[in-house]
C-alpha cells in the first residue's frame, strides 16, 4: 500500500519525489504530489516533506492463516548462488517440515547457475526473476520486487543471509511491509503451540540470548550470518519446480548504480573445512605461528578469539564470534579458548570440535565433541610432529 499524501497540505515542492528511491512519486496536474504503484512504503518521502503532508498508511496486517510457507532469499554474485543460500534452505526445510508447509527459494539475477541445486537442498519451489538489470545485486530494485512478491503470495516466514547486501535489503523490505526483522539469529525454530517463529540472537552485548517472536505482523523475517547453519547434503532424488516471476524495469530516477567493482579477496575463513582457533591460552604472540602451521598442515586456516585481535596479534578477518565471523567447518580445533557466549556464537556450526584447555571446567568443553585437558601449545606441537611424520 502506498504512502498517504494530504493534498490540502502539499505545497508541490517536489522534495518527496527527489527523496523517493523508487521514483514512485510525481506531481499531478494541479502540482500536488501523488504516489504510484511502485511505492514500497519505505518512508523516505515522509522525512523529506517540509510540511508533514505525507504519512504511512495504518495498514492492519493480520497474522492469519492466509500467510503460509517459508521463504529463503538466495543471494547470487556473478550468477553464482552464495553458500549461505544453501545453509538457509537447509534450515528453511526444517522449519517448513515442522509446520507442514512448503519451502520456497527466491532468486533474482541473470543466467543464475544451479537453480535445481536449491531444490536438491530442500526447496519445493524456486521463484526466479531474471533480467540483465538484476544481474548485479542492487538493494532498491531487489527490495521493491521482494515486497511485491510477498504481498502477492503471503509467506509466513522469510529468511535472508546477513551478508552486507542482505543486511541492507532485508530492512528495506521490513520497512516496506511494516513488519519486524530480527538480525543475526543463531537459532530459529517453530513454536509448535503458537506456530510462531522463535528467533534467537545474542542481546545486551551478547551477555544473554533473547528469543524474539513477531506475533502480529507478517511475514516473520530474520537474517542469519553465513556459517551459522550447515548446508545439507544434496538429495539428487528431490523434485520441485522453478516458477519464473515477471520483473519490470525500475524507472531511471532516484539512486542509480553506475558501476560495480568487486573487492579483490582470497578465501575467507568461513570457506575452509578445517579451522584452528587460538585463544588467550596460547600465551604469547609468537605461538600464533605454531597455530598457523598446524592449520596449514591440516589444509585449513586459523581463527582467533577477540582478545588476540585487541592485542594486535592477528587481523580482524580472523576473529571468530559474535563480532567477528561465523565458521562451520568440518573440523574445528580450539586452543586455549574459554568459550564465552560471544565466541560460541561464531562456532556453533562446526561439525566436529576438539577443544584443548588446561581448565577442566572451561565452558568450551560443553560444546566440544572431544575435550583435551592439557597445555594447548604442547597439543599443537605434538599434532604438528605427528602430521609431519605422516607426510615424511
Ligand atoms: C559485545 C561483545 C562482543 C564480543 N565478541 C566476541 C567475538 O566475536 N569473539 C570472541 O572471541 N570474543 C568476543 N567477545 C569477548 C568474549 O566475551 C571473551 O572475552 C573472549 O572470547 C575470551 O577470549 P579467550 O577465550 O581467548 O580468553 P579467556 O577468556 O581469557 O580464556 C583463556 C582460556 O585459556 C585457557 N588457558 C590458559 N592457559 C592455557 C594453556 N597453556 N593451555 C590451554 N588452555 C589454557 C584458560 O583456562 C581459559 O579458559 C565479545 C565480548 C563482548 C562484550
Amino acid at each position: 500500500m502506498a504512502v498517504i499524501i494530504d493534498k490540502e497540505l502539499c505545497i508541490g515542492c517536489g522534495s518527496c519525489a527527489g527523496a523517493c528511491p523508487q521514483a514512485a512519486i510525481d506531481l499531478d496536474g494541479e502540482g500536488k504530489a501523488f504516489a504510484g504503484d511502485a511505492c514500497i512504503n519505505c518512508g523516505m518521502c515522509i522525512g523529506a516533506c517540509p510540511v508533514s503532508a505525507i504519512s504511512a498508511p495504518e495498514e492492519e496486517i493480520k497474522a492469519d492463516k492466509e500467510w503460509k510457507g517459508v521463504w529463503v532469499f538466495c543471494q547470487q554474485t556473478d550468477s553464482q548462488l552464495l553458500p549461505v543460500s544453501y545453509e538457509l534452505v537447509g534450515k528453511g526445510r526444517e522449519l517448513a517440515d515442522s509446520c507442514g508447509e512448503e519451502l520456497t527459494a527466491v532468486v533474482f539475477g541473470y543466467n543464475v547457475w544451479g537453480l535445481d541445486s536449491l531444490i536438491k537442498a530442500g526447496a519445493d519451489t524456486v521463484l526466479y526473476a531474471e533480467d540483465r538489470e538484476l544481474s548485479l545485486a542492487f538493494e532498491i530494485p531487489y527490495a521493491s520486487l521482494m515486497c511485491r512478491l510477498i504481498n502477492e503470495k503471503k509467506p509466513a516466514v522469510v529468511l535472508y543471509g546477513a551478508t552486507p547486501f542482505g543486511r541492507t535489503m532485508a530492512p528495506m523490505v521490513a520497512a516496506g511491509l511494516r513488519t519486524g526483522l530480527t538480525a543475526d539469529c543463531t537459532v530459529l525454530e517453530m513454536d509448535e503451540e503458537t506456530g510462531l517463529l522463535k528467533q534467537t540472537r545474542p542481546a545486551f552485548g551478547g551477555n544473554l540470548m533473547a528469543t524474539i517472536v513477531c506475533a502480529d505482523r507478517r511475514p516473520q523475517m530474520a537474517t542469519v550470518r553465513p556459517g551459522v547453519f550447515t548446508a545439507p547434503a544434496p538429495d539428487e532424488k528431490r523434485r520441485g519446480r522453478v516458477e519464473w516471476v515477471p520483473w519490470s524495469k525500475a524507472a531511471d530516477k532516484g539512486l542509480k548504480l553506475l558501476d560495480f567493482a568487486a573487492a579483490k579477496e582470497g578465501r575467507k575463513l568461513s570457506d575452509f573445512d578445517v579451522v584452528v582457533v587460538a585463544g588467550r591460552g596460547i600465551g604469547q604472540k609468537k605461538n600464533l605461528a605454531v597455530v598457523k602451521e598446524l592449520a596449514e598442515l591440516l589444509g585449513g586456516d586459523f581463527g582467533v578469539s577477540r582478545p588476540l585481535i585487541d592485542e594486535g596479534w592477528a587481523e580482524y578477518p580472523h576473529q571468530v564470534g559474535q563480532t567477528g565471523c561465523s565458521v562451520a567447518p568440518k573440523l574445528l580445533i580450539s586452543l586455549g579458548v574459554s568459550g564465552a557466549i560471544q565466541h560460541l556464537a561464531g562456532i556453533s556450526g562446526a561439525q566436529t570440535m576438539i577443544a584443548v584447555n588446561t581448565d577442566p571446567e572451561a565452558p568450551i568443553f560443553s560444546v566440544a565433541d572431544y575435550a583435551v585437558v592439557c597445555d594447548c601449545m604442547d597439543f599443537a606441537r605434538a599434532m604438528i610432529e605427528e602430521l609431519k611424520g605422516q607426510k615424511a
